[in-house]
């Protein structure tokens, strides 16, 4: 096995697994550490963490786990993947857990880069901008848990670690990989543990890729990994290939991100098979899932039908304010995910699921433990299908991903 990847929240591990897939990586994705190690032949695995802004000593504990189950399988080269917005507060968790990492695997040096061109975000002279400003110019700076307010990634990765923090600037990134390597010798010289690397390119990525072919340790976001399968063996065609999808068709949506509610109201005015979950319904503890189930077993033949609690803001706002935040969510997720779980017991077999949060209530209430990388249906979302047990193929979307018509294209996509 070649690439052994942490990713520090769900659906970052998919869209990491994804880059992994397209540079033609066989790529599973593990939900958790696994309790046993990998039978797939796959060339690349990403453990799936929720370690984000959970404390820094337990995301450290979590990684080392992850680590340690990594190391089962001999990688030539281990990846941290975390935000392409560089989450975190001066606690961490990407200083401590990159240390720990370090200290673990006794490299003495590794590069941090969160830029992925692709996604608007790109590192200049070690400051990172989200589309045309920086970051601490972005959304990202009131973010409630992780707020950015300092775009300059040195000063923010050295207030994480004890280790000196350098940077790669772009003049040696666009030099390319001898000029990089060359950097690196003259930062470990200088006693430099970790350096941001400029990247404001695909072609840069290239680069970067290349120079750390040798690095014990890479940290990143997911745009990194755009040049590292070219490190490796002949990249492989047919990696996004999977086993072709058995069963009806569902899908379950949670988020209220303003794509989703697009993509909900073009699959119903598309004239699709679909039907609201209120979560003051939901409250009032009525039989809900069941008649939802039984409303939808008899359609499941005809396409793909679609349960879905994803509302306006005033409505959420509304049921909030009525249930509490926390309350609602956990209505809704709870829900969903059972009946997830009824539509396979039903006999679907090709599931999408919108949400980040859903997309965890409903794999763990499928019990699904790890999942093979296919083809992508739009950037960042690629269908998988369930390793182990029966399997079942699953397209899992972060919110704010996908064009308008991605719950008709989805099933297009998949063979
Ligand atoms: P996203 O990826 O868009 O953030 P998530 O699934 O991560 O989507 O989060 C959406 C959250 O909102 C979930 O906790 C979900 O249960 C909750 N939610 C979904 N629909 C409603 C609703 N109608 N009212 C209140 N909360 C809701």
């Amino acid at each position: 096995m070649l690439l052994g990847c942490i990713a520090d929240d769900f659906t970052g591990a998919t869209d990491l697994a994804n880059n992994l897939t397209r540079g033609g990586m066989r790529t599973v994705q593990t939900v958790g550490v696994p309790r046993q190690p990998l039978r797939e032949d796959v060339d690349a695995v990403v453990v799936a963490l929720k370690s984000r802004t959970i404390p820094a000593a337990d995301a450290v504990a979590q990684s080392l786990d992850a680590l340690k189950w990594l190391q089962l399988h001999d990688f030539k080269q281990i990846y941290f993947k975390y935000c392409s917005t560089f989450d975190s507060t001066p606690a961490g968790n990407i200083g401590p857990v990159t240390e720990a990492l370090m200290q673990a695997l006794g490299c003495d040096f590794t590069i941090a880069c969160p830029a992925f061109p692709e996604a608007g975000r790109t590192v200049f002279k070690g400051h990172l901008f989200v589309g045309d400003v920086l970051l601490s110019d972005s959304g990202m700076r009131d973010h409630p848990l992780t707020p950015m307010r300092d775009a300059n990634l040195v000063r923010v990765l050295q207030a994480q670690m004890k280790g000196k923090v350098g940077l790669i600037d772009f003049a040696d990134v666009a030099r390319g990989p001898r000029a990089i390597r060359a950097r690196i010798a003259a930062l470990k010289a200088e006693g430099v543990k970790a350096a941001i690397a400029d990247a404001i390119s695909n072609d840069d990525l290239m680069k970067l890729g290349r120079a750390v072919s040798d690095l014990r340790l890479v940290t990143a976001g997911s745009g990194v990994a755009i040049g590292l399968p070219q490190n490796f063996a002949t990249p492989d065609a047919a990696a996004t290939a999977l086993p072709p999808a058995n069963g009806s068709r569902a899908i379950v949506s949670g988020s209220c991100s303003v794509a989703t509610n697009a993509q909900v109201a073009h699959f119903i005015a598309n004239g699709g098979a679909a039907r609201a979950l209120d979560p003051l319904q939901l409250a009032a503890g009525a039989a809900e899932v069941e008649r939802a189930l039984a409303w939808a077993r008899p359609q499941l033949a005809a396409g793909p039908v679609l349960f879905y609690s994803t509302a306006a803001p005033a409505a959420v706002q509304a049921a909030q304010a009525q249930l509490g935040v926390a309350q609602a969510g956990k209505l809704i997720e709870d829900a969903l995910a059972q009946i997830a779980r009824g539509l396979v017991e039903s006999g679907v077999g090709q599931l999408v699921v919108a949400g980040g949060e859903t997309s965890g209530a409903v794999v763990q209430a499928l019990g699904i433990e790890a999942l093979r990388i296919g083809p992508q249906i739009d950037p960042g979302v690629p269908w998988t299908m369930s390793v182990g047990g029966k399997p079942i193929a699953l397209a899992l979307k972060s919110g704010n991903f996908g064009a308008e018509d991605f719950f008709t294209k989805a099933f297009q996509v998949l063979p």
